[in-house]
């Protein structure tokens, strides 16, 4: 069995992969695609100390990182259920392979929720952008859409509209959702337009996007808005379907933890996007990874006769 087992081998797993392994205790690393969230990335700016990298190339030093350590890695295996023991703690596979550890850090990371109209697939990273915090600047003076009228929708453009040109925010509902604070800041931007009750039903292009089809549904008429960059906020996912009724979770799907990492399981720890930590970035997910490598080497210690 192993001391630490990670599920997920993003910048999260990673981290918490190095930080275990340094201590000198069986550490494995179980992940469905090496690299995760950072694979599908095109330029990361905001990782400290790498001025500038491609999202594949960092995904790659990360592995090449683990790599350098006594850790067991277990690419393409995709776990389905956590079965907590006394003494260990079982982690099941899709291929129908089990695994079994002392203490067990998930770090299985969320997905952007997608709106599914022609042209977001076709245009990502051609002007179709997820993250505010990270793509913003690429669009500094330029025209931009945001899709969702929630708290990170309405968030998102009040972000954008200190960097871009315009910002249009789009919500499919008769109102925004967003909390009255940030709705009040919103109104107060000069560069921002809201249209509610509008459905998006494309989004253009070429190359790279240069519109935004909507449907006004008081009145069924399609209108075009003009832009360079569309931003979707529609929800981020957390990969946590396979623990739902062992693990506390959030209403919205998000695994409770505390300051180390602990979840309501005894030995099982978390880190990175799939928890309740705010702000899901690389660097917070990559932090938070070593966070719980600690915590959890802090258990075994505590735990683990001599
Ligand atoms: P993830 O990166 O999501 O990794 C999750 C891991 O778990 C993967 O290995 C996955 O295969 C695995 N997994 C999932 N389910 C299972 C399962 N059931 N069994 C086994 N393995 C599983 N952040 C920045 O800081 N800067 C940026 O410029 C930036 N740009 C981004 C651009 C895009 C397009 C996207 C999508 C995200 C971007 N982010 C950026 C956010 C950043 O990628 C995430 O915050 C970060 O990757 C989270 O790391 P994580 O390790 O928590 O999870």
């Amino acid at each position: 069995p192993f001391d630490v087992l990670i599920v997920g081998g993003g910048p999260a797993g990673a981290a918490a992969a190095v930080y275990a392994a340094r201590k000198g205790i069986r550490t494995g690393v179980a992940s469905e695609r090496f690299g995760g969230q950072v694979l599908d990335t095109l330029g990361i700016e905001n990782f400290i100390s790498i001025k500038e990298t491609e999202g594949p190339k960092f995904a790659h030093a990360l592995e090449e990182h683990v790599r350098d350590y006594d850790v067991d890695i277990m690419n393409l295996q995709r776990a389905k259920a956590l079965v907590p023991g006394n003494d260990l703690i079982e982690v099941q596979l899709e291929s129908g392979a089990s695994l079994k550890s002392k203490s067990i850090i998930i770090s299985t990371g969320a997905r952007w929720r997608n709106i599914n109209v022609p042209g977001e697939h076709e245009f990502k990273n051609k002007g179709v952008a997820y993250c505010p915090h990270c793509d913003g600047p690429l669009f500094k003076g330029k025209r931009v859409a945001v899709i969702g009228g929630g708290n990170s929708g309405v968030e998102a453009a009040i972000d954008l509209a200190g960097i871009v040109g315009h910002v249009t925010l789009i919500e499919f509902d008769t109102a925004l959702r967003a909390d009255a604070v940030l709705q009040r800041k919103l109104k107060s931007l000069k560069n921002v337009d809201v249209f509610t009750n509008a459905q998006t039903t494309e989004i253009t292009g070429d190359q790279k996007v240069n519109g935004l089809v909507y449907k006004d549904r008081a009145t069924g008429e399609l209108k075009k808005v003009e832009l360079e960059g569309v931003f979707i906020q529609i929800g981020l996912v957390p990969n946590t379907d396979w623990l739902k009724g062992v693990v506390e979770l959030t209403k919205h799907g998000e695994i409770v933890v505390d300051a180390r990492g602990q979840t309501s399981v005894p030995g099982v720890f978390a880190a990175g996007d799939v928890t309740t930590v705010p702000f899901k970035q690389i660097i917070i997910a990559a932090g938070d990874g070593a966070k719980a490598a600690l915590g959890a080497f802090d258990h075994l210690i505590r735990t683990s006769a001599p």
